[in-house]
């Protein structure tokens, strides 16, 4: 297969992670006979230095060009003065996610057994650590539904109105996204988040997301949780789940509280995924970090390239299906942290290496 990946390694420890990834990503793709096209382009505050905007013209572009966007992560201080329209995050994601119509967020939640120390859960809570994928809805629901407005009542009170509102073709193909991704694992087990008891919306997820699995893919179990039962069920047992789909808002605050638990943002990656597809047939996606660009630590060669390589392993499997390739990356950072090759991030006060030391490590466990 050949690959066109649009690379945009962004601001601070974005770089760094984005050196660490590539040749981890060509070594797996030549080993299985794929040929990669890079197209590295400046976002961000990368973007604003070197052509006065956070989402340069030629860069989206390349994008628009590429089959999958490989993004680092944009931000920091040095642009903290910019107007807020142009600012790194603003200026560039934003955009992004609108002109690709970015509708899911698949977010893995992954704390490897080796690193149980690193989540604030006791251990005894996690004995197999947590290996599970949260897929949230992104363009739709509260944060989104019209009539959305404050108005002053005759009697002088303040009304708020947000409207929670949802169609079934965004429900359809936010569910194919979570059967794909259920396909690729081993439990194949999707647990549907909502609160139907409730909510006329939630409602509709229910029925719809039942009725399209029962009938599409009689291979994957669905199950429910209503939202609150699934707050508490995250903390209580969390490797119960293996995917968790969702809308919008409960879905913000659910993968929120699934990273908390996953110890460091140093390991989590994410992956936005898009309404268009792509020269393969496969949905056109934006794969980054969960974390930011940490200027705390860059340029210091401490930040943990394994978010950054596990997004690289995400878009194998989403942009391209190329699942064998995303499990071999992945199965190569198990391998490297199991050998107790950690950033100081997973090292809990023991021998730390360096960012490249680490993507040498992995390197060499493709
Ligand atoms: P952050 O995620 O950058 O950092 C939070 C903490 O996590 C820091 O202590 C950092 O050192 C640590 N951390 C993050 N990634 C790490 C890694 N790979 N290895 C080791 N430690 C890591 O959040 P912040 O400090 O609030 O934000 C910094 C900048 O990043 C801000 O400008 C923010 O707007 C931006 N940001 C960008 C994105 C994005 O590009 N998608 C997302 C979040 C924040």
């Amino acid at each position: 297969m050949n690959l066109k990946i649009a690379v945009l390694p962004g601001d601070y420890i974005g770089p760094e992670v984005m050196e660490a990834t590539l040749p981890i990503l060509e070594k797996t793709l030549k080993k299985h006979g794929h040929e990669a096209e890079y197209s590295v382009c400046p976002v961000g505050g990368a973007g604003i230095d070197a052509c006065g905007e956070p989402l340069p013209a030629e860069t989206l572009a390349t994008c628009r060009a590429s089959d999958a966007i490989l993004f680092g992560s944009v931000g920091g201080p040095k642009w903290a003065n910019v107007p807020r329209d142009k600012q790194p995050e603003r200026g560039a994601l934003l955009p992004l996610r609108k002109t690709f119509e970015l509708f899911a967020n698949v977010r893995p939640g992954l704390l490897l057994p080796a690193l149980k120390e690193a989540s604030p859960l006791a251990a005894t809570r996690i004995p197999n650590g947590i290996d599970m994928v949260c897929i949230r809805e992104l363009t739709g629901g509260i944060y989104f539904g019209k009539p959305k407005q404050t108005t002053t009542l005759a009697n002088g009170e303040v009304e708020a109105v947000d409207t929670m509102r949802y169609r079934t073709s965004e429900i359809l193909r936010i569910t194919d996204v979570a059967i794909a991704t259920a396909r690729a694992r081993e439990r194949k087990t999707i647990c549907l988040v909502d609160k139907s008891n409730v909510l006329e919306t939630s409602a509709l997820w229910n029925k719809v997301v039942s009725e399209h699995v029962a009938a599409n893919a009689p291979d994957v179990k669905l199950t429910h949780l209503l939202v609150d039962n699934a707050a508490m069920q995250l903390v209580a047992n969390p490797g119960q789940f293996d995917v968790l789909l969702t809308e919008n808002m409960f879905g913000d605050i659910l993968s929120d509280e699934m990273a908390i638990i996953c110890g460091s943002l140093g390991m989590l990656s994410s992956a936005s995924i898009g309404a268009q597809k792509n020269r393969h047939g496969f949905p056109f996606g934006l794969y980054e970090p969960s974390g930011g660009s940490a200027p705390d630590i860059a340029g210091q060669d401490k930040a943990n390239p394994c978010a950054q390589i596990l997004s690289a392993a995400l878009m194998l499997r989403h942009s391209f299906g190329l699942n064998a390739e995303a499990a071999e990356i992945e199965a190569a950072v198990r391998a490297t942290i199991d050998a107790g090759t950690r950033t100081a991030d997973v090292a809990f006060g023991g021998n730390a290496v360096g960012t490249r030391e680490m993507a040498a490590a992995v390197l060499k466990n493709i």
